[in-house]
């Protein structure tokens, strides 16, 4: 498990969901811990809509407003 590290305003970037990147976050529920390894894993198959969206997520380009 890796811990998703975000800003006081829960955000993982500054746009407070104004970007693709904060908008996926959004999407995939705002997951403070995720299960990275399991996600990277070759074949690995989404097997609910949870993981799909945080699938989706972590295949968003970081944004860079820091
Ligand atoms: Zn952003």
């Amino acid at each position: 498990m890796i811990e998703v590290p975000v800003y006081p305003s829960g955000y993982p970037c500054k746009c407070n969901g104004n970007c693709d990147y904060s908008r996926a976050y959004e999407r995939a529920g705002k997951p403070r811990f995720i299960d990275y390894e399991s996600y990277v894993k070759k074949g690995f198959v989404p097997a609910t809509n949870r993981e799909k969206s945080i699938l989706a997520y972590l295949k968003t380009t970081y944004c860079l407003k820091k």
